[in-house]
Order: C-alpha cells, then sequence, then structure tokens
C-alpha cells in the first residue's frame, strides 16, 4: 500500500473516522478490521472533497468555497425557488469543474490497486457517499444517498465520486441542515468506493431469531445470485437456523427456489430476473443452497459480527463466484427486537377489535407500532418493521414506506400515492381513512389488513400466524411456478423503476402502464424548471435511467411507457412548483397530452429520454400518449418525437389512452392517425363517463368501471380496433379486478395490464375465463353438429 494523502483503505479505519470517512466508511473499516471479510475497497475522504472545494477556482480567482458560501450567505433557505436555483448552481459547478490532478491521480492508483489485488486492470465497483455529521438524521441528507452500482473505469468511478460530492448540495439537504443550525462550511462528504461482490449464492442472517427472539439462535436465509432476490422477497429462499456455540443446524427448510437475479449477460450493466432451471440448470431449483459447513461458516460469522457490535445484527452476505469466499456486504442492528422497546409494550391480542377502516389499497396483513408523521422531515423516525400513519404519503417518503410494515393515511383512493406504491413494494396499505392520524398514536400497536380495509387494535394473534403461513408456504406475490400461458396477455402496472424486477419476477407479459409521475416528482424537483435552468440533459439523462432500468428488466417483453400526465395541483406540491396555476378543477385542467403539447420542451426531454435507451438497443418500448381526445393531439405528438429523431412505429409502438369518452366515441378518426395499440385507462375514463370525481370519497359508492355506459364504451372501440389490428389493452385499476377481467376476455381484449400483486391472480382468472369461452363453443358446436345426443 503506497502513501496516499486523499485515500484511506478500509483497514486503515475504524468507526473513530467518522469525521474523516463518513459513517458508511467508518463502518465499513470497523468491520474488516475486526476481522469480517467485507469486499475491498477504499474511501476517497472528506479531506479530499474539502481540498478540492478550498483549492478549485472559479472564473473569478475565488475558490469553490467561497464561491459556494457566498451563495448560501445569500440564500434564503424559506423561499424556495431561490434554495432549489441556487443549489442547482452549486451542484453543477462542482460536477463541471475538472477534478484536481492531485486527487485523480490518487484515485486512479487506488483502483488499479485495488483490481490488481484481483489480478484485473479493472472491476466493477460501487461507488456511495457518505457523509460526515452522522449525528444529523437520514432526512438532511436526503438526495444525498447516492449509489452508483456496477461502476467500471478510472473515468466513470472519478465522475461518480464527483456526483457524490454533488450531492451534498441537494435543496433537500442544504435545507434541513440550514434548520438544524449545522454549519454548512463544516460538512464534508466522503465518497466509498467498494469491490461489488459477484455473488454464486447470498443471503440474509439475523443474529437472534427474529420470529421467536431466541437470542441463541441464528437464522440464515439463502439463495441463488444476488443477494436482490432474497432483500426483495421475490424468491423464498433456504432457511437454517443454527445454534450459537454448539453450531449445531436445528432445523433446515429447502426451499424452491424458481428465480434469481444475476448482472444482466447482455449489457454487463445493471441486473435481470432469469429462471433457475434455466440459467443453472432444473436440478438447482431444490438443491440446498449452503453446504453443511458453508452454512456453520455464515452463522459464525455472524456471532462475530454480533459480539464486535454487541447486539443482534441484521446481516447481508455472499459467496463470491470469482474466488468462493464469504463476504459481508451489509451489517446493522436488528431494531424490531422486543427487548429494544423496553418502554413500549406490544398488546399481543386473540380478540380482533376494529379501530379504523378505510379502503384496502394494498392486500395482506401487517403489524406493528404505529408511527405518525406529517412530512418527510419526520422519515427517519419510522423504523423497520413500524406501521407509517400519514396524512397523505408523497415521493419523499418512500424510504420510510419501504421500512414499513404496513401503511394508513387518511386521505387518498385506490389510485393514489400510498396506494400505487404500497402495491408495489408489497406492503399492506389502508388509504382513506379520514381520521387515522388523529384516532391513532405513536407507540400505539396495530393489525393492518390491507385486504379487507381494516384496522385492527394491537397485535391480533390470529391474523398475523396467518400471515406467517402464508410466507412459509411461499408468500402470494411473486409467482414461483411456471406461469400460465394465456392468449390474453397479462402484463403488470409499474411507476417505480426499483420495484421493476420485483414486477418482472411475477412472469407478467410485459408492462402495460410505466407511470413517468413517480419517476419525476421523485426527481425531486418541477421538470420545467430544469429545463429552465438549462439542465435539460440531467432531466432526460433521470428519465432514461428509470426507463432503462425497466426496459432491461422486461426485455425483450414490451413496456409501454406513457408521457407525463400530472395535474397541476401536484406539481404544485414540488420544489419549484410555485408557477403552476389555480385551477378550480385539475381533473378537468391541464394535464395529459393537453399539457404535453403546449410546453413541448417536456415531451421533448421524455422523448429524448426515450431515444437515448432505444440507441442502445431496447426495442421494446412503446410511447402512450394520455388523456387523448382529437386527432391532431396524436399527429402534433408524432411530429414533436420525429424533432428529436425518435420515429414512432419504427423505433418506438406508438399508442394512446382511452379515458376521455370522446376518444371512445371517435375511436376510428384516432385509429386513422396511425396507432399500434390502444389502452383504456379505466380510472379517468369513468370519472368522464359518469361525471363522479375519482378522488371524492363522498360519491365513491357510485363510482362503478363496470357501468354499463363505460363497458360500452370500451366494448366499441375493441370492435373498431380489431377490424384495423390495433392491439388493446387496459391499464385503469379495474383490470385488477377478476370481474372485469372476466368481461375483458369476453369482448376480445388482447392484455389486460394488472398490479404486481394481482398480476396472479388475474393469470389465473383470464385462463379459467379463456378454457370457458372454449369449452362453450366447443359445446354449442357439439349440439349443433350432432342432432342426436342419446345418451
Ligand atoms: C387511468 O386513468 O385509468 C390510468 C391508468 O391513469 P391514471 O390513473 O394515472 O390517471
Ligand atoms: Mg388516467
Amino acid at each position: 500500500m503506497s502513501e496516499y494523502r486523499f485515500i484511506k483503505w478500509f483497514e486503515e479505519l475504524s468507526k473513530k473516522d467518522v469525521p474523516l470517512v463518513g459513517g458508511k466508511g467508518a463502518n465499513l473499516g470497523e468491520l474488516t478490521n475486526a476481522g469480517i471479510p467485507v469486499p475491498p475497497g477504499f474511501c476517497v475522504t472528506a479531506e479530499a472533497y474539502k481540498y478540492f472545494v478550498e483549492n478549485v477556482k472559479v472564473e473569478d480567482g475565488r475558490t469553490l468555497q467561497e464561491w459556494i458560501m457566498d451563495i448560501i450567505s445569500k440564500t434564503n433557505v424559506d423561499d424556495s425557488k431561490q434554495l432549489q436555483e441556487n443549489t442547482a448552481k452549486i451542484r453543477q459547478k462542482i460536477i463541471e469543474l475538472p477534478m484536481l490532478p492531485e486527487i485523480a491521480e490518487e484515485i486512479e492508483r487506488a483502483y488499479k490497486e485495488l483490481s490488481a489485488r484481483f489480478n484485473k486492470d479493472a472491476v466493477y465497483v460501487a461507488v456511495r457517499s457518505s457523509a460526515t455529521a452522522e449525528d444529523l438524521p437520514e432526512a438532511s441528507f436526503a438526495g444525498q444517498q447516492e449509489t452508483y452500482l456496477d461502476v467500471y473505469g478510472v473515468d466513470d468511478v472519478i465522475d461518480k465520486v464527483k456526483k457524490c460530492w454533488a450531492s451534498l448540495w441537494t435543496a433537500r439537504a442544504t435545507f434541513y441542515r440550514a434548520k438544524q443550525g449545522f454549519d454548512h462550511s463544516k460538512v464534508y462528504l466522503s465518497a466509498v468506493v467498494q469491490k461489488m461482490v459477484n455473488s454464486e449464492k447470498s443471503g440474509v442472517m439475523f443474529t437472534a431469531n427474529p420470529v421467536t427472539n431466541d437470542r441463541n439462535e441464528i437464522m440464515i436465509n439463502a439463495s441463488w445470485g444476488l443477494g436482490e432476490a432474497v432483500v426483495s422477497g421475490s424468491v423464498t429462499p433456504d432457511e437454517y437456523i443454527v445454534e450459537k456455540g454448539t453450531w449445531k443446524i436445528k432445523e433446515k427448510f429447502i426451499a424452491k427456489k424458481e428465480v434469481m437475479v444475476v448482472r444482466n449477460p447482455e449489457t454487463g450493466k445493471g441486473t435481470v430476473y432469469v429462471k433457475v432451471a434455466e440459467y443453472l440448470g432444473p436440478e438447482w431449483v431444490e438443491k440446498q443452497v449452503l453446504t453443511d459447513e458453508q452454512i456453520v461458516e455464515v452463522a459464525k460469522m455472524g456471532a462475530k459480527i454480533e459480539e464486535h457490535y454487541g447486539w443482534p445484527q441484521d446481516i447481508e452476505w455472499a459467496y463470491d463466484k470469482d474466488d468462493g469466499k464469504l463476504y459481508i456486504v451489509q451489517s446493522r442492528p436488528i431494531t424490531t427486537l422486543k427487548e429494544a422497546k423496553s418502554e413500549e409494550k406490544a398488546e399481543v391480542t386473540e380478540e380482533a377489535e376494529v379501530i379504523l377502516k378505510g379502503l384496502g389499497a394494498s392486500p395482506g396483513i401487517g403489524a406493528g407500532r404505529v408511527v405518525v408523521i406529517f412530512d418527510a422531515s419526520e422519515i427517519d423516525k419510522v423504523k423497520e418493521g413500524d406501521v407509517l400513519v400519514t396524512t397523505m404519503t408523497n415521493p419523499d417518503m418512500v424510504p420510510a414506506m419501504k421500512r414499513a410494515s404496513a401503511i394508513i393515511t387518511d386521505e387518498g383512493g385506490r389510485t393514489s400515492h400510498a396506494a400505487i406504491v404500497s402495491r408495489e413494494l408489497g406492503i399492506p396499505a389502508v388509504v382513506g381513512t379520514k381520521v387515522a392520524t388523529k384516532v391513532l398514536k405513536t407507540g400505539d400497536y396495530v393489525t393492518v389488513d390491507g385486504t379487507r380495509g381494516v384496522v385492527y387494535k394491537g397485535i391480533v394473534k390470529s391474523l398475523v400466524e396467518k400471515k406467517e403461513e402464508e410466507k412459509a408456504a411461499g408468500g402470494q406475490v411473486v409467482v414461483a411456478g411456471a406461469p400460465l400461458v394465456t392468449a390474453t396477455k397479462v402484463k403488470v402496472n409499474v411507476s417505480m423503476p426499483e420495484v421493476a424486477e420485483r414486477a418482472a419476477a411475477t412472469g407478467a407479459d410485459g408492462v402495460g402502464l410505466l407511470r413517468a409521475e413517480h419517476m419525476i416528482l421523485s426527481i425531486g424537483q418541477h421538470p420545467v424548471k430544469f429545463i429552465k435552468e438549462g439542465r435539460e440533459e440531467e432531466l432526460v439523462e433521470k428519465l432514461a435511467e428509470g426507463i432503462r432500468t425497466v426496459a432491461a428488466a422486461f426485455y425483450p417483453r414490451p413496456v409501454w411507457y406513457r408521457t407525463l400526465d400530472a395535474p397541476t395541483n401536484e406539481f404544485k406540491e414540488m420544489p419549484g412548483g410555485e408557477d403552476e396555476p389555480d385551477e378550480r378543477n385539475p381533473m378537468l385542467g391541464w394535464r395529459g397530452i393537453r399539457r404535453g403539447l403546449d410546453q413541448p420542451e417536456l415531451l421533448r426531454a421524455e422523448f429524448k429520454a426515450i431515444k437515448k435507451v432505444v440507441e442502445e438497443g431496447y426495442d421494446n418500448i412503446g410511447v402512450m400518449l394520455p388523456l387523448v381526445g382529437h386527432p391532431e393531439q396524436i399527429r402534433k405528438a408524432k411530429e414533436i418525437a420525429r424533432s428529436v429523431g425518435l420515429e414512432p412505429h419504427k423505433d418506438v409502438e406508438w399508442g394512446v389512452m382511452i379515458e376521455v369518452p370522446a376518444a371512445a366515441l371517435i375511436i376510428e378518426d384516432l385509429i386513422k392517425e396511425g396507432l399500434d395499440f390502444v389502452s383504456f385507462g379505466t380510472n379517468d375514463l369513468t370519472q368522464y363517463t359518469l361525471a363522479i370525481d375519482r378522488d371524492n370519497d363522498r360519491i365513491a359508492y357510485l363510482y362503478d368501471e363496470k357501468h354499463p355506459a363505460v363497458l360500452k364504451l370500451i366494448k366499441h372501440v375493441i370492435k373498431v380496433a380489431k377490424k384495423y389490428g390495433v392491439e388493446t389493452s387496459i391499464c385503469g385499476q379495474a383490470g385488477s379486478d377478476p370481474k372485469m377481467a372476466k368481461i375483458l376476455v369476453r369482448l376480445g381484449i388482447d392484455s389486460i395490464s394488472a398490479n404486481p400483486d394481482a398480476v396472479e391472480l388475474i393469470r389465473k382468472t383470464v385462463a379459467q375465463e379463456e378454457q370457458k369461452l372454449i369449452l362453450e363453443a366447443a359445446r354449442k358446436r357439439l349440439f349443433e353438429d350432432e342432432d342426436e345426443l342419446d345418451f
């Protein structure tokens, strides 16, 4: 190891080094020095960041640090427009300024040294930011939790280190630092550069049994490939229970492991789900993942880490394909152990006493301690396994939603943010309770039934046990068996690229609706602002990143990307959204393709993002226009696509949503503009046909997608589309309703796109209905052909 000024290898670090390398870096150093085999790597220290900002000069000769502090001192953080603009300027500057040669040289040398440990010129690494003011809560660094996986080559590493640095200056992080009285000039950032594990097998381990709370037992879950499959719950892993000290394997459950996650063999970047039987061979599906010796090796490693920290740990581990060794990727304390919360006791009851009712928005049972929050600045309060209770969720709350065992909201319907996101994450949710934040208090214990929309007092034993049984039986969200083949395709709706792989693992025939709203809202700033600030490229890249993730997870299955459809009231909520017009009725206002055509710069950015991904070889993308009502809207949108070099029908399939009765009534005229497909947005089609605001609780009882008027419009469109050979689909919430699915199969729809949790049920329903139809037809012929049926 040669001398470095700006680099610290993990071997040189311990938990005392938070000021130099941040929390993540220090923890990795601590583990390394405790003899724990973490994948090797180094930190580009906070010193490097400091040296960079203090030595790099801006145009007028001042140092970057002086320039930043000057901007910050003139920024009123309560003026969100100003805050957005100024922090964007800072981030842009950090990314734009070239890396100082003295730092670049060291990063290059360290990266080569790291690669040489594996006898390679370059290795895949992960680059992560690690903040140095660790006592700041997570929200203070929101947006700064940057992680770049599968980074390869020196230039890429340097680029990502600068991107991590820039993330210190997101509007959100700056705002929280200001509000919490942190001195901006004293918060630095380190970047962790760590070899990626090329996992052959991987999983998680709890050094105390999380089900029984027995501290003498270690529970290990194991499956093939990358750890993501186990962590996301897409596969039922093997489970081994080991007794501490005697190292006796007390229990072994060998699961049927149908899917696994591997690095995308086609692109060499990112990951994909593959079938174990095809990728490794059929005999691997029911093979024990870890040998008995490995089970004990993993367990002993767990005990060692627990001993080091003095508290049971939740650990991610993996065996590397390249060197066959065991690696520890992550270790955190288990926070859900009963002893951890002495002051509050979970009330376990036999009786199911209903305390709240709402809409069942995401199925399943969840139980735990309630945490009531009112905005994203409070998300740190929500710990693993808590029940998140809030008025209405928003994209900034997603990190807390991921940790929650269930979600309850006051507001919203089945197509609200909370409902869509929790379904995708597979977390039970009850929305629209009206009073949850008033009735429930932080520290209460509840059981949530997301299927029936009911919340019970305490931890209801029978319900929770039922859930455990379901889990042991393989869970109900992801299909493990060979998917049924149906003539009517069954697709899935996706709005968060991070769950694309989980959605793909359902075996769905494609994505019938990729919503852009979540991607755009989670970028953290109004998209038009990005463009006005001359940062269109950044916006395009972020969008392309999301689209690419989904297109890759499903390749070669088709993915229909719907262009942005956020109403003005949702845009207004975003930082930089102050200029959004106030509309009397946003549902009837400036949204969908109308808005896209009025603000062509936005549509252009979306098409550029698609073009970028298409050029990378993804020929499975379709473009879908929302809220179309006039033929010229299709024509104009195509012109905009062509203006950025994206050719409808050739580069991408082209289609529209049928959401406005007018579109259904003039379907022939729309088709004549040239369409590959149409998809029913029944959420809107029902609202506009029946004149019922889809978000209005008071009249929700009248809202019915199966109303004869809605079905009549659907029937007409399918009939005309068939005549012209245009594919028909549905992507509204009704596609997840088995009764609706049956009707649609009978009407001859080509595909049904359901929510991830409903794909399995809809596939079964469709298969049954198709067989019934065939049987009916066969019987009819039989009776016609055979005059005398003598029994
Ligand atoms: C619909 O209207 O049915 C639809 C799928 O779009 P959204 O819910 O996003 O309006
Ligand atoms: Mg709609």
